[in-house]
């Protein structure tokens, strides 16, 4: 099949490239992100494959579907940045690699959490300054302290494993219950029962209009002082303006965040020498006790891998009529 492909960085291309042999479908790199104003490009290609910026709304569905196009690709699990209802109204189809790095993801939450825990990301530069003062770099034994994990999927799941592995007592709250995470001694409560009884919170549950600003001014009052919260899920799981009152106010006591509500018009580009515009992200930034990364959970070897492989593979089914299990469909 024909695929526009964007959103492209170098590592799509390698890793795409190499899965794509012996060549058995034409693919077309892009760099743009897919969006209604690029979404032209796409004229006269059956598919397109998108990655967790590009903006598939119904306005850019529209002109993808004028121009021919059938399938859409996801290249990521997440797919609130393409309109379903829009999708199946055009008679597209939508597919996606449901699960890629949950180990990845998992083991970045826990980077996270360590290098915030014991402050090595300042450890790191005042070494490098031949400053050996341990001063401001307390930090506290993980083990025996309460983890609360919100959504218990994949990623969730082994986020525990990890962290039980540390020592850490389990509590947890998913709309489904685990048995997994009930056999490895983690405990469901209500979610303010985890806000009042973890001293690390993590977010694993997905972007939905149930979850959006699930961690807000309320949720925050009801937590431990000196929380930490871990989000390398969505951004707008958390409201960022609420969460850096909570900093301020030493109610968080620190914030470890892959993602970031606002973070298309930042993340997986090069800004560096540029006047950033965003003064809540920025605000962000100034808290010593903040670290983030720019959505590079997923970033590893083996997800790279999977994705090209995935998306391949669901592209072959559609081309040849199979039932793809990784399309995704409006809820009715
Ligand atoms: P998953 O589908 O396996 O698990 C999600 C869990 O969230 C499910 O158990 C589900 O029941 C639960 N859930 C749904 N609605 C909920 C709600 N209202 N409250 C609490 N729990 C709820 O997904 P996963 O593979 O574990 O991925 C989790 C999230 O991680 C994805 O949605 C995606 O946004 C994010 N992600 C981030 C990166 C990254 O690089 N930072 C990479 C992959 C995925």
């Amino acid at each position: 099949m024909k695929v526009a492909v964007f959103s492209t960085k170098a590592y799509d291309r390698q890793f795409l490239s190499a899965a794509n042999s012996p060549n058995q479908h034409e693919l077309v790199f892009f760099e743009p992100r897919l969006n209604r104003d690029t979404a032209i490009l796409a004229a006269g290609f059956p598919a397109v494959c998108v990655f967790v910026h590009d903006q598939v709304d119904a306005a850019t569905l529209e002109i993808l579907a004028s121009g021919g196009t059938q399938l859409v690709v996801l290249r990521c699990a997440g797919f609130n940045n393409v309109d379903l209802q829009a999708a199946a109204d055009l008679k597209i189809t939508v597919v996606r690699v449901p699960a890629y790095s949950p180990y990845g993801v998992a083991e970045h939450a826990v980077g996270l959490i360590l290098s915030l825990n014991r402050k090595i990301h300042h450890a790191y530069n005042r070494v490098r300054e031949g400053n050996f003062s341990l001063t401001g770099l307390l930090g506290f034994n993980l083990n025996g302290r309460t983890v609360g994990i919100i959504g218990t999927g994949k990623i969730g799941l082994i986020l525990g494993q990890i962290m039980k592995g540390f020592g850490c007592q389990l509590l947890a709250y998913d709309v489904y219950r685990s048995s997994e995470l009930e056999a490895m001694g983690g405990k469901y409560v209500e979610l303010p029962e985890l806000f009042a009884n973890s001293d690390i919170i993590s977010l694993h549950c997905p972007l939905t209009p149930e979850t959006h600003h699930l961690i807000n001014a309320e949720a925050i009052e009801k937590m431990k002082p000196r929380v930490m919260l871990i989000n390398t899920s969505r951004g707008a799981l958390i409201d960022t303006q609420a969460v850096i009152e909570g900093l301020k106010s030493c109610q968080i006591g620190s914030l470890g965040v892959d993602v970031y509500e606002q973070e298309s018009d930042l993340f997986f580009e090069d800004l560096s020498g540029e006047i950033i515009q965003d003064d809540v992200f920025q605000r962000l930034t100034t808290f010593p006790n903040v670290l983030i990364t720019g959505h590079q959970a997923f970033f590893t070897e083996e997800a790279l891998q999977n994705i090209a492989d995935t998306t391949f593979a669901n592209i072959t089914d559609v081309e040849q009529g199979r039932s793809c299990p990784n399309e995704v469909r409006a809820q009715s």
